[in-house]
């Protein structure tokens, strides 16, 4: 042990933070090979004897620092990474110091509280029902496992058996429907949950990649329905009300996947593609992408309380269970960090004004992408409602190379997908930093590359 003390390294700690993040404008946003190769710094036996605070963090910083992606900056626009409002940051930094264990309020009243807070708030702010569950995740993926988990409790149970006590065996077969762009991370937590990755029902998609209402199967009350609020290449959102009304009549259970964009809620112009999406009987979204909270922050949204309870409950069900229960009655984790903390700190920063304004300005910037894109020469291939630009031009060699020159620019970032059967580039604008200037320094990098590879 060394003698360290908290606040030589707290403020060791803010001082390169606050060098990192104003270093970031000029940080090459992929790192380059020399910084990646630096990390062999870091191959080391097992120290014998511990290394001083400051000296470990002032390590961290010189070789961990250059060695990052720069998400956290304006010019990142791969996946759908969000960066992080500097009061979550600051906010994660003091529930870090904190070090509470969120499982029920006798280990944490204050972030008990503030997760139960910022839960309501996300049920008023996305106009979902208000008696619904909220439960905190690591992510979009485990907070769909959570939701299908409490989906196959509410049909089995119905139905008379109890899967939690007795497994799936010998129960009725669960029908899941999804579409051919149902996202990854469902797939694997229908694997996880013993409903099979591939024991699907495929809807297909129109040419945004929307589920198809008028395709789908027929629906009973053992069939559970995913479909998704903003897709992971175009930003296109499923006719989720039309597909809840038929799952309704039926008895269905309808999961909505709205990692992505289960915030175009709350924009006025994309209520009409959102309406009826509280039809459905569970939401996931995730803080760390459009809501620009740290990692990891995931939230699961189940309209009956109940079931997601006997799903997730480490006590026995019927002692509490509405929208109220203990935060480790309500998901996967039972020991975890207050990272509801930082969903609250960002919606208490924005407010509601503030978060629609985030959500138009990314997209406004998605737009000047579009446009620029299209001025280069580009075919831009999904229509642009949301924060997300698919696009194409050349060869698919031209176009992994034209990728690969904006990298080693350091200027932006952004990944490769297959949109449709081709080859394309895929851009998301999920950052609060993102600006009009960082747009334009990225087409710039653009043009340039597509200069250099196509002429
Ligand atoms: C990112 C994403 C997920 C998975 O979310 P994680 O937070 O990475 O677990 C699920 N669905 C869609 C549409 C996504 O974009």
């Amino acid at each position: 042990m060394t003698d360290d003390t908290y606040g030589p390294l707290l403020a060791r700690a803010a001082l390169h933070a606050g060098t990192y993040i104003d270093g970031l404008p000029e940080q090459a946003v992929f790192p380059p090979r020399t910084a990646r190769d630096g990390l062999a710094a870091f191959d080391v036996p097992v120290p014998e004897q511990g290394l001083a605070g400051v000296a470990l963090l002032d390590q961290l910083h010189a070789i961990g620092s250059p060695a990052t992606v720069a998400n956290a900056g304006g010019r990142y626009f791969g996946f759908v990474i969000g960066g992080a409002l500097p009061v979550t940051v600051a906010a994660n930094w003091l529930a870090g110091a904190w070090d509470q264990c969120v499982s029920s309020d006798v280990n944490s009243p204050a972030a008990t509280k503030l997760e139960q807070i910022a839960g309501a708030w996300l049920k008023d702010l996305l106009h979902l029902p208000q008696n619904s569950a909220v439960g905190m995740t690591t992510g979009a993926t485990m907070a769909s496992f959570t939701a299908l988990a409490a989906a196959r409790n509410a049909l089995l149970n119905r139905l008379g058996y109890d899967v939690e006590a007795d497994g799936l065996f010998g129960a009725p077969q669960i029908k899941v429907v999804v579409s051919d762009e149902v996202h990854v991370t469902i797939e694997k937590a229908l694997a996880m949950l013993g409903l099979g990755k591939k024991r699907v029902i495929r809807v297909p998609v129109d040419s945004q990649g929307r589920m198809r209402a008028d395709n789908l199967p027929h629906l009973d009350d053992r069939t559970i329905v995913c479909t998704q609020c903003g897709n992971v290449n175009s930003g296109s959102i499923d006719p989720i009300g039309a597909i809840a009304e038929k799952a309704r009549k039926a008895g269905a259970w309808v999961h909505v996947d709205g990692a992505v964009g289960l915030w175009a809620r709350m924009v006025p112009d994309l209520q009409a593609a959102t309406a009826g999406l509280e039809l459905a009987d569970s939401w996931v979204t995730d803080g760390h992408k459009w809501l620009n909270t740290p990692y990891d922050n995931g939230i699961v949204i189940v309209r009956d309380a109940a079931a997601l309870n006997r799903a997730m409950a480490t006590m026995a069900p019927y002692l509490k269970v509405d929208a109220g229960a203990a935060p480790k009655d309500m998901v996967p984790e039972f020991s975890r960090r207050a990272r509801g903390v930082e969903v609250w700190a960002a919606i208490a920063n924005m407010g509601r004004q503030g978060m629609v304004e985030l959500f138009e300005r990314c997209r406004s910037h998605a737009r000047r992408f579009e446009a620029g894109l299209r001025d280069i020469g580009f075919d831009v291939l999904n229509e642009v409602t949301l924060n997300q630009v698919v696009a194409r031009i050349g060869t698919p060699e031209q176009l992994t190379a034209i990728r690969a020159h904006v990298e080693a620019s350091g200027e932006c970032w952004f990944g490769p997908t297959i949109w449709r059967g081709r080859d394309a580039i895929r851009i998301a604008v999920s950052s609060w930093r993102t600006t009009e200037a960082d747009v334009d320094r990225s087409l710039a990098a653009i043009r340039a590359a597509k200069g250099a590879i196509i002429g």
